[in-house]
């Protein structure tokens, strides 16, 4: 992508992350000695192992990082790249501690990556390294239903997860929770309904309780909603294509400039997003698409004049060499990290409105929060109440009927008797967690003092729970 990591990184991404939390921690009272518990990465673990393929051994290295384990099990993805590294995976892990706390998911924080590009190899190579990868960590406790369940991230999915669960499953053939080891499987592996699109959900659900606030809208000198709304998005994978389909598709906003991998595309009439995801599919790239206009400079196009950047690429995508030509009034992190702290500085200065990562992108590990409640319960959503729902529902709509001796229409009938399947009350609770946290720390950023935007006020929130649970305390 061209997007790589600048040169001017203006520190390591675990400094970055941590100069936004000493903002947050420098506006309140902590207890002696806590905002350090808090800040440092408990514990990580780095695995070096080699796998059998193609006639010879090959070395992985991989990683799995705890931030943070005042509640536990802990949680956060795993991630195949070759940018991966001790410094990303820790920063990753901070993250999750952050942003469980936020949404008030009951995790601690953790990462893992392994260093590797997954296009090198074959699928039933990676399904070795995989497995390989997993049995080093399941050995250590460090995936367990009980004390680190991992998820997908940047370079793995479904297929992934359930190669994970099943390599736990062989190990532990008596442990009955074996299913909430890891979240994000596919359903037939004990997935849950709706976890693909959450993070691109969480994004939309976001964004529209963003435009619900009128006064946050002004500061970001916007007005109105998402309709017509010009968003240039970085980044088409899993969480960009979902976030892009959602906003363009069922909130009218239009997407003008798509950054992918081998350049930019942009159509100011707004891009057909499930078109161009299939022509990335096919090409690799967004060269050649039909409907929009190509240019080669992908890192130029973040600067684009639009109403919203969506950064969901990589880490640093905004720093110190681009932060002041960014166009964008409002710019929500889709991505983990992808503003620097020093461009986050401009930015402000700017008054630009930053929708944080810790945030935005939570609609993730909230819906991998239902999932692993679901293996735990061993039962699915909605499964008791459906068809009770529907029963009281009918009775209801026929008894008004007779006593009205007027009829309802079909369709307003059919959707009201409707009982909630599992991806109805997984959309419900999602768009409920990022209401209420949105509300939660617009409160924050609007009545405090010394709380200059949005990430300040998120962490101050976050923190402040972490602080009570290392306590004993509760908020
Ligand atoms: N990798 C995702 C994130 O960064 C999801 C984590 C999870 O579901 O545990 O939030």
């Amino acid at each position: 992508m061209n997007i790589h990591r600048p040169q001017t990184l203006e520190v390591g991404f675990r400094d970055s992350v941590n100069i936004m939390v000493d903002h947050a921690m420098s506006t309140l009272t902590l207890p002696e000695g806590m905002a350090e518990n808090i800040r440092i990465c408990n514990a990580t673990y780095t695995v070096r192992f080699g796998v059998r393929l193609r006639g010879h051994f090959h070395t992985f290295t991989g990683y799995r990082a705890v931030h943070s384990d005042h509640m536990e099990p802990v949680k956060g993805g795993i991630r195949f790249a070759t940018a991966v590294d001790q410094d990303e995976v820790e920063a990753l892990a901070a993250l999750m501690t952050y942003k469980c706390a936020l949404v008030e998911v009951p995790f601690g924080g953790a990462k893992g990556g392994l260093c590797i590009d997954p296009n090198e190899w074959t699928e039933d190579e990676l399904e070795k390294i995989t497995r390989r990868f997993a049995y080093e960590l399941i050995k250590r406790d460090l995936i367990h239903p009980s004390q680190n369940v991992p998820a997908p991230d940047m370079g793995t999915g479904e297929r992934e997860m359930a190669w994970i669960a099943d390599e736990y499953r062989r190990m532990n053939t008596i442990d009955i929770n074996a299913r909430g080891c890891v979240t994000g499987k596919p359903l037939f592996a004990g997935g849950i309904a709706g976890r693909v699109e959450a993070t691109g959900r969480g994004i939309q659900y976001a964004l529209r309780e963003f435009f619900r606030h009128q006064e946050d809208v002004k500061s970001a000198h916007l007005e109105g909603n998402l309709e017509g709304k010009r968003i240039v998005i970085q980044g088409l994978g899993n969480v960009g294509y979902h976030a892009a389909l959602f906003l363009s598709e069922e909130d009218g906003a239009l997407i003008t400039t798509v950054i992918e991998r081998d350049g930019a595309v942009s159509n100011n009439k707004g891009l057909d997003i499930q078109a161009l995801k299939d022509h990335i599919t096919e090409t690799g790239g967004v060269k050649g698409f039909s409907g929009g206009t190509f240019a080669e400079d992908g890192a130029a196009a973040l600067e684009n004049e639009c109403d919203i950047l969506i950064p969901a690429a990589m880490e640093g995508a905004i720093n110190l060499s681009n932060a002041a030509q960014i166009k964008a009034p409002l710019i929500i992190e889709a991505a983990n990290g992808p503003v620097t702290a020093g461009a986050d500085e401009i930015l402000r200065q700017k008054d630009c409105i930053i929708i944080p990562d810790l945030y935005a992108n939570a609609g993730g590990v909230t819906v991998s929060y239902f999932e692993w409640v679901k293996n735990l319960s061993h039962i699915r959503f909605g499964r008791l109440q459906r068809r009770q729902e529907e029963m009281r529902q009918t009775s209801l709509l026929s008894a008004v009927e007779d006593i009205t001796g007027r009829f309802f229409n079909d369709s307003f009938k059919t959707s009201y008797m409707q009982g909630a399947s599992e991806v109805d009350l997984v959309r419900s609770g999602l768009d409920d967690t990022m209401r209420h946290a949105y509300q939660t720390t617009r409160e924050v950023w609007r009545t405090e003092k010394n709380c200059p935007d949005l990430r300040t006020a998120a962490y101050i929130v976050a923190i402040k729970r972490i602080s009570a649970a290392y306590s004993g305390l509760n908020l």
